[in-house]
Protein backbone atom coordinates (compact mmCIF):
# COMPACT_ATOMS: atom_id res chain seq x y z
CA UNK A 1 0.00 0.00 0.00
CA UNK A 2 1.53 3.72 -0.94
CA UNK A 3 2.08 5.98 1.95
CA UNK A 4 -0.86 8.16 0.96
CA UNK A 5 -3.22 5.33 0.74
CA UNK A 6 -2.00 3.95 3.98
CA UNK A 7 -2.78 7.60 5.56
CA UNK A 8 -6.18 7.49 3.54
CA UNK A 9 -6.80 4.28 5.27
CA UNK A 10 -5.48 4.95 8.67
CA UNK A 11 -7.96 8.37 8.48
CA UNK A 12 -11.11 5.93 7.65
CA UNK A 13 -11.12 3.86 9.99
CA UNK A 14 -10.11 6.69 12.36
CA UNK A 15 -13.15 8.45 11.76
CA UNK A 16 -15.29 5.20 11.97
CA UNK A 17 -13.82 5.01 14.94
CA UNK A 18 -14.57 8.02 16.39
CA UNK A 19 -18.36 8.28 14.75
CA UNK A 20 -18.85 5.08 16.69
CA UNK A 21 -18.38 6.45 19.63
CA UNK A 22 -19.66 9.75 19.33
CA UNK A 23 -23.40 8.06 18.47
CA UNK A 24 -22.78 6.27 22.24
CA UNK A 25 -20.75 3.77 22.12
CA UNK A 26 -19.79 3.08 25.57
CA UNK A 27 -16.24 2.65 27.25
CA UNK A 28 -15.88 0.10 29.77
CA UNK A 29 -12.26 -0.65 32.24
CA UNK A 30 -11.89 -3.38 33.84
CA UNK A 31 -10.95 -1.68 37.03
CA UNK A 32 -10.47 1.91 37.95
CA UNK A 33 -6.63 2.23 38.13
CA UNK A 34 -6.92 1.12 34.41
CA UNK A 35 -8.85 4.52 33.33
CA UNK A 36 -6.14 6.33 31.10
CA UNK A 37 -5.74 10.30 33.07
CA UNK A 38 -6.42 11.47 29.46
CA UNK A 39 -10.23 10.39 30.00
CA UNK A 40 -11.13 12.29 33.28
CA UNK A 41 -12.89 15.63 32.49
CA UNK A 42 -9.83 18.24 32.18
CA UNK A 43 -12.21 20.39 29.43
CA UNK A 44 -15.35 19.89 30.70
CA UNK A 45 -16.52 19.88 33.99
CA UNK A 46 -18.60 17.05 35.70
CA UNK A 47 -22.28 18.11 35.96
CA UNK A 48 -23.55 20.37 38.74
CA UNK A 49 -19.80 20.99 39.92
CA UNK A 50 -21.29 24.80 39.24
CA UNK A 51 -23.38 24.59 42.49
CA UNK A 52 -20.56 24.51 44.56
CA UNK A 53 -20.73 28.77 44.35
CA UNK A 54 -23.99 28.59 46.11
CA UNK A 55 -22.55 27.34 49.65
CA UNK A 56 -24.11 29.46 52.62
CA UNK A 57 -26.81 31.04 49.90
CA UNK A 58 -30.42 31.44 51.94
CA UNK A 59 -33.54 32.71 50.84
CA UNK A 60 -33.85 36.72 49.81
CA UNK A 61 -30.35 36.69 48.31
CA UNK A 62 -29.81 36.33 44.10
CA UNK A 63 -26.84 34.37 42.70
CA UNK A 64 -25.71 33.90 39.45
CA UNK A 65 -26.86 30.61 38.33
CA UNK A 66 -29.23 29.91 40.42
CA UNK A 67 -31.69 29.51 38.09
CA UNK A 68 -29.89 25.69 36.99
CA UNK A 69 -30.42 24.95 40.54
CA UNK A 70 -33.88 25.35 40.48
CA UNK A 71 -34.27 23.48 37.32
CA UNK A 72 -32.42 20.63 39.42
CA UNK A 73 -35.20 20.89 41.64
CA UNK A 74 -37.77 20.37 39.43
CA UNK A 75 -36.05 17.41 37.00
CA UNK A 76 -36.11 15.32 40.58
CA UNK A 77 -39.76 16.56 41.46
CA UNK A 78 -38.92 19.32 44.30
CA UNK A 79 -40.42 22.06 41.92
CA UNK A 80 -43.49 21.00 40.29
CA UNK A 81 -44.29 23.75 37.84
CA UNK A 82 -41.97 24.93 35.06
CA UNK A 83 -41.52 28.66 34.02
CA UNK A 84 -40.58 29.45 30.25
CA UNK A 85 -37.15 30.09 32.60
CA UNK A 86 -36.24 29.57 35.83
CA UNK A 87 -35.01 33.25 37.27
CA UNK A 88 -31.95 33.38 40.08
CA UNK A 89 -33.36 34.66 42.68
CA UNK A 90 -33.69 32.31 45.82
CA UNK A 91 -37.51 32.65 46.61
CA UNK A 92 -39.88 31.01 48.87
CA UNK A 93 -40.39 28.31 46.12
CA UNK A 94 -36.58 27.21 45.87
CA UNK A 95 -36.64 27.45 49.80
CA UNK A 96 -39.59 24.72 50.09
CA UNK A 97 -37.70 22.45 47.40
CA UNK A 98 -34.73 22.94 49.39
CA UNK A 99 -36.31 21.90 52.80
CA UNK A 100 -38.11 18.76 51.45
CA UNK A 101 -34.78 17.44 49.33
CA UNK A 102 -32.96 17.93 53.00
CA UNK A 103 -35.17 16.22 54.67
CA UNK A 104 -35.51 13.28 51.86
CA UNK A 105 -31.93 13.20 52.19
CA UNK A 106 -31.43 13.33 56.08
CA UNK A 107 -29.86 16.87 56.21
CA UNK A 108 -31.25 19.56 58.71
CA UNK A 109 -33.80 21.16 57.14
CA UNK A 110 -32.63 24.68 57.22
CA UNK A 111 -33.37 26.04 53.93
CA UNK A 112 -30.12 27.25 53.86
CA UNK A 113 -27.70 25.75 51.12
CA UNK A 114 -24.89 24.72 53.28
CA UNK A 115 -22.09 22.39 52.44
CA UNK A 116 -23.51 19.03 53.11
CA UNK A 117 -26.72 20.37 50.99
CA UNK A 118 -24.29 21.12 48.64
CA UNK A 119 -22.43 17.74 49.15
CA UNK A 120 -24.96 16.03 48.18
CA UNK A 121 -26.33 17.95 45.47
CA UNK A 122 -23.41 17.78 43.32
CA UNK A 123 -22.77 13.79 43.86
CA UNK A 124 -23.58 11.69 40.71
CA UNK A 125 -27.41 10.46 41.12
CA UNK A 126 -29.75 8.18 39.19
CA UNK A 127 -32.03 10.26 37.19
CA UNK A 128 -35.37 8.89 38.04
CA UNK A 129 -37.30 11.47 40.27
CA UNK A 130 -37.92 11.58 44.06
CA UNK A 131 -41.05 13.56 43.50
CA UNK A 132 -43.15 12.11 41.15
CA UNK A 133 -46.71 13.60 39.84
CA UNK A 134 -46.59 15.06 42.90
CA UNK A 135 -45.76 12.19 44.98
CA UNK A 136 -42.86 12.15 47.65
CA UNK A 137 -41.45 8.58 46.97
CA UNK A 138 -38.74 8.66 49.44
CA UNK A 139 -40.76 10.36 52.23
CA UNK A 140 -39.60 7.74 54.55
CA UNK A 141 -42.87 5.28 55.95
CA UNK A 142 -45.62 8.10 54.32
CA UNK A 143 -45.32 6.31 50.88
CA UNK A 144 -48.12 3.46 49.43
CA UNK A 145 -46.34 1.13 52.15
CA UNK A 146 -47.43 2.88 55.03
CA UNK A 147 -50.44 1.65 54.78
CA UNK A 148 -49.41 -1.46 56.01
CA UNK A 149 -49.02 -1.45 59.43
CA UNK A 150 -45.93 -3.74 59.71
CA UNK A 151 -44.16 -1.39 57.24
CA UNK A 152 -44.06 1.57 59.07
CA UNK A 153 -40.34 1.71 59.71
CA UNK A 154 -39.49 1.43 56.14
CA UNK A 155 -37.50 3.74 54.00
CA UNK A 156 -38.37 1.61 51.07
CA UNK A 157 -41.05 3.26 48.64
CA UNK A 158 -42.83 2.49 44.93
CA UNK A 159 -43.64 4.34 41.70
CA UNK A 160 -47.44 6.31 42.25
CA UNK A 161 -50.69 3.33 42.23
CA UNK A 162 -47.82 0.68 42.62
CA UNK A 163 -47.00 -1.01 39.36
CA UNK A 164 -45.31 -4.90 39.08
CA UNK A 165 -44.78 -7.28 36.75
CA UNK A 166 -47.79 -9.39 36.88
CA UNK A 167 -47.68 -12.96 38.94
CA UNK A 168 -47.68 -14.72 34.92
CA UNK A 169 -45.00 -12.51 33.96
CA UNK A 170 -42.29 -13.05 36.70
CA UNK A 171 -39.71 -15.55 34.65
CA UNK A 172 -38.54 -12.08 32.67
CA UNK A 173 -36.30 -11.62 29.51
CA UNK A 174 -33.29 -8.76 29.16
CA UNK A 175 -31.57 -7.86 25.98
CA UNK A 176 -28.73 -5.27 25.05
CA UNK A 177 -29.30 -2.90 22.38
CA UNK A 178 -27.09 -4.78 19.40
CA UNK A 179 -25.93 -1.05 18.64
CA UNK A 180 -23.97 -0.98 21.75
CA UNK A 181 -22.05 -4.08 21.01
CA UNK A 182 -21.48 -5.37 24.77
CA UNK A 183 -18.41 -7.76 25.81
CA UNK A 184 -19.51 -10.96 27.26
CA UNK A 185 -17.57 -9.57 30.24
CA UNK A 186 -20.01 -6.64 30.30
CA UNK A 187 -22.67 -8.17 29.61
CA UNK A 188 -21.84 -10.99 33.15
CA UNK A 189 -22.04 -7.55 35.12
CA UNK A 190 -25.64 -7.69 34.11
CA UNK A 191 -26.46 -10.49 35.06
CA UNK A 192 -24.81 -10.56 38.33
CA UNK A 193 -26.96 -7.69 39.68
CA UNK A 194 -30.04 -9.61 38.08
CA UNK A 195 -29.20 -12.46 40.53
CA UNK A 196 -29.07 -9.94 43.19
CA UNK A 197 -32.83 -9.55 43.29
CA UNK A 198 -33.26 -12.82 41.78
CA UNK A 199 -32.03 -14.32 44.87
CA UNK A 200 -34.30 -12.68 47.28
CA UNK A 201 -37.75 -12.97 45.24
CA UNK A 202 -39.39 -15.16 43.17
CA UNK A 203 -38.64 -13.88 39.98
CA UNK A 204 -35.69 -15.12 37.50
CA UNK A 205 -34.25 -12.71 34.06
CA UNK A 206 -32.94 -14.54 31.70
CA UNK A 207 -30.69 -12.87 28.29
CA UNK A 208 -32.06 -12.87 25.33
CA UNK A 209 -30.74 -12.23 21.64
CA UNK A 210 -33.84 -10.51 20.42
CA UNK A 211 -33.99 -7.00 21.74
CA UNK A 212 -37.14 -6.16 20.88
CA UNK A 213 -38.84 -9.03 22.26
CA UNK A 214 -37.49 -8.38 25.84
CA UNK A 215 -39.36 -7.34 28.49
CA UNK A 216 -36.35 -5.10 29.56
CA UNK A 217 -34.28 -3.49 27.43
CA UNK A 218 -30.91 -2.50 27.94
CA UNK A 219 -29.29 0.37 26.19
CA UNK A 220 -26.42 2.99 26.38
CA UNK A 221 -26.94 6.25 25.18
CA UNK A 222 -25.41 9.79 25.13
CA UNK A 223 -27.48 13.21 25.31
CA UNK A 224 -30.76 13.20 24.04
CA UNK A 225 -31.93 9.94 23.27
CA UNK A 226 -35.77 10.72 22.61
CA UNK A 227 -37.11 9.91 25.83
CA UNK A 228 -37.46 13.23 27.28
CA UNK A 229 -34.73 12.49 29.68
CA UNK A 230 -31.48 13.39 28.38
CA UNK A 231 -28.14 12.21 29.41
CA UNK A 232 -25.71 15.55 30.77
CA UNK A 233 -22.40 13.92 29.93
CA UNK A 234 -19.70 13.00 32.68
CA UNK A 235 -20.95 12.72 35.82
CA UNK A 236 -24.25 14.33 36.76
CA UNK A 237 -27.05 11.31 35.84
CA UNK A 238 -25.46 8.09 35.40
CA UNK A 239 -28.96 6.15 34.73
CA UNK A 240 -32.61 5.86 34.78
CA UNK A 241 -34.86 3.30 34.41
CA UNK A 242 -38.81 2.92 33.79
CA UNK A 243 -41.00 1.70 36.28
CA UNK A 244 -43.34 -2.11 35.42
CA UNK A 245 -43.89 -2.85 32.80
CA UNK A 246 -42.47 -0.27 30.45
CA UNK A 247 -38.79 -2.46 30.98
CA UNK A 248 -36.47 0.29 29.35
CA UNK A 249 -33.46 0.76 31.27
CA UNK A 250 -31.13 3.32 30.09
CA UNK A 251 -27.22 4.02 31.05
CA UNK A 252 -25.18 7.12 29.91
CA UNK A 253 -22.47 6.21 27.44
CA UNK A 254 -20.47 9.33 28.22
CA UNK A 255 -19.80 7.45 31.81
CA UNK A 256 -16.29 5.92 32.47
CA UNK A 257 -17.80 2.82 33.40
CA UNK A 258 -15.88 0.45 35.84
CA UNK A 259 -16.62 -3.66 35.58
CA UNK A 260 -14.64 -4.51 38.43
CA UNK A 261 -12.37 -2.92 41.25
CA UNK A 262 -14.56 0.59 41.92
CA UNK A 263 -13.53 0.89 45.41
CA UNK A 264 -9.64 1.25 44.07
CA UNK A 265 -10.55 4.14 42.15
CA UNK A 266 -8.16 6.96 41.98
CA UNK A 267 -10.19 8.53 38.93
CA UNK A 268 -12.85 10.66 40.40
CA UNK A 269 -15.07 10.15 37.17
CA UNK A 270 -14.75 6.16 37.45
CA UNK A 271 -18.38 4.81 38.24
CA UNK A 272 -18.95 1.23 39.23
CA UNK A 273 -21.79 -0.67 36.44
CA UNK A 274 -22.82 -3.19 38.86
CA UNK A 275 -23.72 -0.44 41.50
CA UNK A 276 -25.77 1.60 39.44
CA UNK A 277 -27.37 -1.84 37.51
CA UNK A 278 -28.65 -2.98 40.76
CA UNK A 279 -29.94 0.18 42.09
CA UNK A 280 -31.53 0.58 38.05
CA UNK A 281 -33.04 -2.76 37.89
CA UNK A 282 -34.70 -2.19 41.64
CA UNK A 283 -36.76 0.68 39.50
CA UNK A 284 -37.38 -1.66 36.86
CA UNK A 285 -39.18 -3.85 39.66
CA UNK A 286 -41.19 -1.34 40.73
CA UNK A 287 -39.14 0.40 43.88
CA UNK A 288 -38.94 4.10 44.04
CA UNK A 289 -36.37 5.85 46.03
CA UNK A 290 -35.24 5.23 49.84
CA UNK A 291 -34.22 7.54 52.21
CA UNK A 292 -32.03 5.01 53.86
CA UNK A 293 -28.46 6.15 52.82
CA UNK A 294 -27.21 2.33 52.68
CA UNK A 295 -30.15 1.19 50.69
CA UNK A 296 -29.51 0.21 47.32
CA UNK A 297 -32.57 2.38 46.13
CA UNK A 298 -30.98 5.34 47.46
CA UNK A 299 -30.09 7.92 44.85
CA UNK A 300 -26.69 8.93 44.83
CA UNK A 301 -23.60 7.15 44.92
CA UNK A 302 -20.39 8.43 45.23
CA UNK A 303 -17.88 7.88 41.92
CA UNK A 304 -15.34 5.46 42.51
CA UNK A 305 -17.70 3.55 45.31
CA UNK A 306 -18.63 0.04 44.83
CA UNK A 307 -22.50 -0.77 46.45
CA UNK A 308 -24.40 -3.81 45.32
CA UNK A 309 -25.63 -5.74 48.69
CA UNK A 310 -29.48 -5.04 48.65
CA UNK A 311 -29.88 -3.87 52.22
CA UNK A 312 -32.80 -5.30 54.55
CA UNK A 313 -34.75 -2.29 53.35
CA UNK A 314 -34.28 -3.32 49.67
CA UNK A 315 -35.62 -6.57 50.00
CA UNK A 316 -38.43 -5.53 52.86
CA UNK A 317 -39.25 -3.43 50.14
CA UNK A 318 -39.73 -6.03 46.42
CA UNK A 319 -40.81 -9.03 48.87
CA UNK A 320 -43.91 -6.81 49.78
CA UNK A 321 -44.39 -6.49 46.02
CA UNK A 322 -43.35 -9.82 44.83
CA UNK A 323 -42.46 -12.38 48.21
CA UNK A 324 -39.99 -14.43 49.04
CA UNK A 325 -37.72 -16.67 46.61
CA UNK A 326 -39.08 -20.46 47.73
CA UNK A 327 -35.95 -21.63 46.93
CA UNK A 328 -33.54 -19.57 49.42
CA UNK A 329 -36.39 -17.99 51.77
CA UNK A 330 -33.89 -15.22 52.31
CA UNK A 331 -35.74 -12.12 54.26
CA UNK A 332 -35.24 -8.77 55.37
CA UNK A 333 -34.53 -10.18 58.48
CA UNK A 334 -32.49 -12.52 57.68
CA UNK A 335 -30.72 -10.22 55.77
CA UNK A 336 -30.20 -8.06 58.63
CA UNK A 337 -27.85 -10.77 60.00
CA UNK A 338 -25.56 -10.62 56.99
CA UNK A 339 -25.31 -6.98 57.07
CA UNK A 340 -23.44 -6.96 60.49
CA UNK A 341 -21.02 -9.33 59.13
CA UNK A 342 -18.03 -8.86 57.52
CA UNK A 343 -19.61 -6.84 54.38
CA UNK A 344 -19.26 -7.51 50.92
CA UNK A 345 -17.63 -10.48 49.03
CA UNK A 346 -18.37 -9.65 45.61
CA UNK A 347 -16.46 -12.49 43.03
CA UNK A 348 -15.78 -9.56 41.03
CA UNK A 349 -15.60 -9.70 36.72
CA UNK A 350 -12.49 -9.82 35.59
CA UNK A 351 -10.74 -9.64 31.94
CA UNK A 352 -10.20 -6.89 30.02
CA UNK A 353 -13.56 -5.64 28.42
CA UNK A 354 -13.51 -5.28 24.46
CA UNK A 355 -13.47 -1.39 24.44
CA UNK A 356 -10.53 -1.17 26.55
CA UNK A 357 -9.23 -2.83 23.22
CA UNK A 358 -10.95 -0.44 20.83
CA UNK A 359 -9.06 2.49 23.29
CA UNK A 360 -5.49 0.61 22.17
CA UNK A 361 -6.71 0.51 18.43
CA UNK A 362 -7.73 4.72 18.48
CA UNK A 363 -4.64 5.12 19.93
CA UNK A 364 -1.92 2.90 17.02
CA UNK A 365 -4.47 4.52 14.56
CA UNK A 366 -3.75 8.34 15.92
CA UNK A 367 -0.33 7.34 15.77
CA UNK A 368 -0.43 5.70 12.39
CA UNK A 369 -1.57 9.19 11.38
CA UNK A 370 1.18 11.06 12.79
CA UNK A 371 3.67 9.14 10.45
ZN1 LIG B 1 -33.03 5.58 41.07
ZN1 LIG C 1 -33.56 7.20 28.54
Amino acid sequence: MKHTECHLFAAAILLSLLSTSVSGFPFFFPNASSVPPWFTPNTTPPAWQSFHKFAGCRNGEQVDGLGKLKEYFHHFGYIPDSPSNFTDDFDDTMESALKKYQQNFNLNATGVLDNSTIQQLIRPRCGVADIINGTNTMSSGKSAASTHSLHTVGHYTFFPHQPTWPSSRLDLTYGFLPDNQLSDTVKAVFAKAFARWAAVTPLTFTMTDSYSMADIKIAFYTGDHSDGEPFDGVLGTLAHAFSPTDGRFHLDGAENWVVDDASKSSISSAVDLESVAVHEIGHLLGLGHSSYGDAIMYPTISSGTKKVELWSDDIEGIQLLYGTNPNTNITSSTASSRETGSGSSNGGVHGVGRCWGLVIIMALFSLLLTL
